[in-house]
């Protein structure tokens, strides 16, 4: 496993809709280790394969808070949201790719996600709370859509703004 570079917004790649995965072989296995490695390190909750610079539709998350408690590394391609509640929920969202800003959402509180798991076998489940807030973010991802797209103009283009400005920080040094 090896850690990957997160992308930094704005770039033309985490607008971009990422395609299908077609076949659950080695290179993506590898893809997913690599980006849960990376997610943990950064750390986060959730990881999208655009994030990384992969247009493919993979994501990973682990949203276990707890202390001690026992991780749950999800690794999930192809995920599709196929029902979601009526219910809306509203969380603090950040993301990696958008480092240190922090901005109320609201989203569908309850999800039922089916997905392809690192297993090649079809997998179906009903999320909650923080779970379901991370998977429909990073869902989102693979549609070339970030959380500060549900924002006011202003407000997004203030963010914009400062990350263009942490890019250039980061260039120099
Ligand atoms: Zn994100």
């Amino acid at each position: 496993m090896s850690k990957r570079t997160i992308l930094i917004h704005p770039d033309p790649r985490l607008k971009t809709v990422a395609s299908p995965v077609t076949d659950v072989n080695g290179a993506l296995i590898s893809l997913a280790d690599d980006m849960l490695e990376t997610m943990y390190a950064a750390p986060g909750i959730g990881l999208a394969a655009p994030q990384v610079g992969v247009l493919t539709r993979a994501l990973v998350m682990d949203c276990v808070k707890e202390e001690g408690a026992e991780p749950r590394p999800m690794v999930m391609f192809n995920p599709e949201v196929i029902a979601s509640s009526d219910e809306r929920n509203v969380y603090e969202e950040g993301c990696l790719s958008i480092p240190e800003q922090y901005a109320d959402v609201e989203r569908p509180a309850e999800v039922t996600v089916r997905w392809i798991g690192r297993d090649g076998e079809e997998h179906q489940e009903d999320f909650a709370g923080l779970w379901a807030t991370c998977v429909q973010h990073e869902i989102d991802h693979l549609d070339g859509r970030l959380f500060i797209d549900y924002l006011k103009p202003l407000k997004r283009q203030m963010i914009t703004r400062r990350m263009q400005k942490l890019k250039r920080e980061r260039a120099r040094s």
